[in-house]
C-alpha cells in the first residue's frame, strides 16, 4: 500500500495506472533488440492532504538537460519579469534555486538582475523552484529543506505544472517515473505547511497547458487571486479521486486515437513519421501499443538520442535530416509546446503542405 510523499497517510486512491512501462530514460541503441526492463507507471491521490503523486520508481538516471526548448526559456524570462514587479527580484538581494535537472535555470536572468547567488548553505532572500521539488521523492523533507534556506523576510517561490490544468486537458501523460508529485493549490498549501510556509500571492502560465507560480513564506495569508484560484481549483474536483481518475479514461481514449489516426494514415498510404522523442512519448506509445510498423522513425533535435529506439519498442530515433530529405505527409508531433518553433524550423514542410497530428 503507498504511503503519502508528503504526509505519511497510506488512504488514498490510485487515479491513474498505465501499465508496465520501460524506464523513460533509457534509449537504447537501435540494434539492441530488447526486451526492455519495465516498472509500473501509477498515480496515486492522497486521500489526507491530496497531493497526486508517483507510486513506483525504478531509480534510474534523470533524463539530461538536452537542447532547452524555447517554450521554457520563454517561460523563464516571463515569471522573472512577474518576480521583478513584485518586487522580489530587486538588485542586492540575494537568491538560492533548486532547479530541474532537465536544465531550464533562471540564474542567469535574476544574476543580470543584479542579484547574487547565496553560498552553499547560506540563507537567501529569494528560494527558486522551478520544477525541482516534483523530482524529489521525499515531500516532505524537500519543502523543509527549501524553508530553512530563506533569509528572515524571504519568500519561496515554487513554479510548478498544475494537476489543474492536468485535469483539464487530460494530460494524463504527464505521469511519469522520476516526477513524483503533480501540484494542486491545496495539495501544496498543505505540503508548504508541514514546512512553516504558507501561499501568498500566485500567477499562471501558458507553460505546458498551465503553470503556476506560488509565492510562499512564514505566517503569508493568500492573495485575493490565490484564493480565487484554490476555489477554482477545489471546484474543478482536483482533491476529488473520482474526478482525478478521468485521467486514467483520457489515457485509454488518448491511446486509442492515437493508434486509429495513424493506422488509417498508413493504410491510406501516407509516409509519416514521429517529432519529439520525449519521455511523455514512451508512455504514450507503449500505452497505445505503436511499434514501427505504425511509425516507422521519430525525429529528435537532441544528437544523443541518434541510432537509438524509443524504448519499449523498436521505432528509432533519427536527426532532423530525416525531415528534410524525404518529405513526409504527416508529422506526429509528442511535444504539442514546440509547434510553431518546429514549423519555423522546417519551411519545407509547410510548403509541401504536411499534416501536423498533435500527440
Ligand atoms: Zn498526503
Amino acid at each position: 500500500m503507498p504511503s503519502c510523499r508528503a504526509c505519511g497517510a497510506v488512504v488514498g486512491d490510485v487515479v491513474l495506472d498505465l501499465g508496465e512501462q520501460p524506464p523513460c530514460d533509457l534509449f537504447p541503441p537501435a540494434a539492441d533488440p530488447g526486451p526492455d526492463p519495465v516498472f509500473p507507471l501509477r498515480m496515486w491521490l492522497c486521500g489526507r492532504c491530496s497531493l497526486a503523486q508517483l507510486v513506483e520508481d525504478p531509480g534510474t538516471a534523470e533524463e539530461p538537460a538536452g537542447v532547452e526548448p524555447r517554450a521554457l526559456t520563454e517561460q523563464a524570462a516571463d515569471a522573472v519579469r512577474v518576480l521583478t514587479e513584485a518586487g522580489l527580484v530587486r538588485p542586492g538581494a540575494t537568491v538560492a534555486e533548486y532547479g530541474s535537472p532537465h536544465g531550464g535555470s533562471w540564474l542567469p536572468l535574476l544574476r543580470a538582475a543584479g542579484m547574487r547567488e547565496a553560498a552553499p548553505g547560506e540563507r537567501a532572500d529569494l528560494v527558486v523552484d522551478c520544477f525541482g521539488l516534483m523530482h524529489e521523492p521525499v515531500q516532505d523533507k524537500a519543502m523543509a529543506e527549501r524553508a530553512e534556506r530563506l533569509a528572515p523576510g524571504g519568500a519561496l517561490v515554487a513554479q510548478f505544472h498544475s494537476l489543474a490544468s492536468i485535469l483539464a486537458q487530460g494530460q494524463w501523460n504527464a505521469l511519469r517515473h522520476g516526477h513524483f508529485a503533480y501540484y494542486s493549490l491545496p495539495a501544496m498549501t498543505a505540503l508548504a505547511r508541514t514546512a512553516g510556509l504558507a501561499p501568498d500571492r500566485s500567477w499562471s502560465f501558458p507553460l505546458y497547458g498551465g503553470t503556476v507560480l506560488l509565492e510562499l513564506r512564514p505566517g503569508a495569508r493568500p492573495d485575493p487571486e490565490t484564493q480565487r484560484r484554490e476555489r477554482a481549483e477545489l471546484a474543478a474536483g482536483v482533491t476529488d479521486a473520482a474526478t482525478v481518475a478521468g485521467l486514467g479514461r483520457a489515457a485509454a481514449d488518448g491511446a486509442a486515437r492515437l493508434r486509429r489516426e495513424l493506422a488509417e494514415r498508413v493504410r491510406g498510404g501516407k509516409r509519416v513519421l514521429g517529432y519529439g522523442a520525449a519521455s511523455r512519448t514512451i508512455a504514450l506509445l507503449n500505452r497505445a501499443g505503436i511499434d514501427h510498423e505504425l511509425l516507422p522513425a521519430i525525429v529528435d533535435i537532441s544528437t544523443g538520442k541518434h541510432g537509438r529506439r524509443m524504448p519499449g519498442c523498436r521505432i528509432p530515433i533519427t536527426g532532423p535530416a530525416t525531415l528534410r530529405g524525404d518529405l513526409p505527409d504527416v508529422v506526429v508531433l509528442f511535444v504539442p509546446d514546440l509547434l510553431s518553433e518546429v514549423r519555423e524550423s522546417f519551411p519545407e514542410l509547410k510548403a509541401q503542405d504536411t499534416e501536423w497530428l498533435l500527440a
